[in-house]
């Protein structure tokens, strides 16, 4: 009997950017009599049936866009006579299709460093329960992940979380209400100590894979400090200093390491943050730009971020503190006309953000956006459906034949969308524009490699996401497999495995 650990994907590398943690998490929830357990990542490569047997404990994580990929492999393990557990945002939401289509004996629901070892000793003594409730466990009970099990020549960047959970409410996304909004900050030493082991093993790119890195903003402190009770204050003051003090330790690591985050916009007012965070070689940060408009804002709640003038302001303030933005922008949004696309690519390039993702809207299970959707699309007499698959379960119509853009819009063709936000990913990634965003790094030999991995980024995610013919998808993927490997030697460094934890 063995325990295997699944991450589905349709579509598969044979290199990927960054560590997926969770798989790592769970295999260090995995109680040890267990032994150690036999970990898949089908974005390298894909499953092979044969390695599962009868008697085994399959566990699959999904989020809700490899569900349908999730789904496949949980019949196949069941077929074998497997145990399948499911766990992951999207198993979460909807544990009874989990159950229905994927063929799960149980789901986890929640955070699953604890209760994904309570599952399987359900399934191997008999007494497994339908829904095992992880719920939001406190920080100190994050488990470190089981880096010693990870391949070593199979990923550019390893992934550490260090907090959990967003204060903010962005109708767009589910974090906030899967992870909560009370921010549960892991312990400098635990982080600190899994960021060495991976030093150790030769890793010097980490991604701190958090819903926000900067929880507290001035603002906050502003706003609490009105109140008569200061005990909201103290709270997060105290939340605040544990992040510099991470920050202060990281510092202290070897010189030759680099972090990435992602963050709100806010910190772009907060030069003390982000001094603390260039000495902590913290270099880039995902911010979510999503719109570039006033009205484009509201749509998404997102009202603290600013726009025009102020925005690109705000957005230069990153790099003239040395951290690179990663840029993400939302196209679809009811406000949205033809000449925002246009607006957008045109503030992308005048904030120099180093990288930029440009997503097509997509209602997502658990956000608000979703729920006014399929509220709406219920009420219709005709909802619509793609092969007798409402589209409010657009995860299960098949890749090939899903629709990119699902809520109708006011002035836009679906078509004008898509084929207009990959016209921006074409203009922002020409060589020329790569070429002048590569001044961010000094060297000729480290330009070319910003070339690469600005390439790379691109055919990883905009070719084979918003593109609808078969033939791109394949030369996207093709492209991907050839750039991956020269770009993961820019990333990798000497093992150090004498490397101790700095004090
Ligand atoms: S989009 Fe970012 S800022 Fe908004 S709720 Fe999600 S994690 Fe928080």
């Amino acid at each position: 009997m063995r325990i295997h650990l699944i991450n589905p994907s349709h579509v598969s590398f044979g290199l990927a950017v960054i560590t997926p943690r969770w798989l790592y998490v769970l295999a260090a929830a995995t109680p040890s009599r267990f032994g150690d357990p036999v970990v898949t990542d089908e974005t390298l490569e894909q499953l092979d049936p044969s390695s599962i047997e009868a008697g085994d404990v399959v566990g699959i994580g999904i989020h809700t866009g490899n569900a349908l990929r999730g789904y496949e492999v949980g019949q196949l393990a069941r077929a074998r006579g497997a145990w399948v557990v499911y766990g992951g945002i999207h198993a979460t939401l909807y544990p009874d299709e989990a159950i229905d289509l994927g063929g799960a004996h149980a789901v986890v629901k929640g955070d699953g460093d604890i209760a994904w070892g309570e599952a399987i000793e359900g399934c191997l003594n008999g007494s497994t329960t339908k829904v095992y409730e992880g719920g939001k466990i406190d920080p100190d009970r994050f488990l470190k992940a089981r880096w010693d099990l990870l391949p070593r020549d199979r990923y550019m960047w390893a992934s550490v979380q260090t907090v959990r959970g967003c204060p903010k409410h962005c109708s767009f996304c589910s974090v906030w209400r899967t992870d909560g909004q009370e921010p549960r900050q892991r312990g400098v030493d635990v982080v600190l100590e899994e960021i060495v082991d991976l030093r150790r093993l030769g890793f010097r790119f980490i991604a701190l894979a958090d819903d926000n890195f900067y929880p507290v903003t001035l603002e906050d402190l502003e706003q609490a400090s009105r109140r008569a009770d200061h005990h909201r204050l103290h709270e997060l003051q105290a939340i605040r200093a544990e992040r510099f003090e991470l920050m202060a330790r990281l510092a202290k690591l070897p010189g030759d390491m680099n972090f990435f985050t992602q963050i709100t916009m806010e910190a772009a007012e907060d030069p003390e943050f982000l001094d603390a965070m260039h000495k902590a070689r913290i270099k880039g940060a995902l911010v979510g730009i999503e719109s570039v408009t006033a009205e484009g804002l509201k749509d998404v709640y997102k009202g603290f971020n600013l726009h025009g003038r102020e925005l690109v302001a705000r957005l230069q303030q990153f790099k003239r503190h040395g951290i690179h933005v990663l840029g993400s922008f939302i196209f679809g949004l009811p406000s949205d006309r033809a000449e925002t696309f246009d607006a957008t690519v045109a503030l992308a390039l005048e904030a120099d953000v180093t990288f930029a993702q440009f997503v097509m809207l997509t209602p997502f299970p658990g956000t608000v956006d979703f729920a006014k959707w399929e509220l709406g699309e219920t009420k219709k007499k005709n909802a619509e459906a793609v092969d007798g698959i409402p589209i409010t379960r657009h995860w299960l119509i098949p890749q090939a034949r899903r629709p990119k853009v699902y809520t109708p819009h006011p002035a836009l063709s679906a078509d004008e969308i898509r084929e207009r936000t990959q016209g921006v990913w074409d203009q922002f990634y020409s060589l020329r524009h790569i070429w002048r965003r590569s001044r961010a790094v000094k060297s000729l030999k480290n330009r070319i490699g910003f070339v690469l991995c600005s390439k790379l980024y691109r055919q990883m995610y905009a070719n084979t996401g918003i593109a609808t013919d078969s033939a791109r998808h394949a030369k996207s993927e093709r492209m991907a497999r050839l750039l991956a490997k020269p770009c993961r030697r820019l990333f990798v460094a000497k093992p150090m495995p004498e490397l101790q934890v700095p004090a």
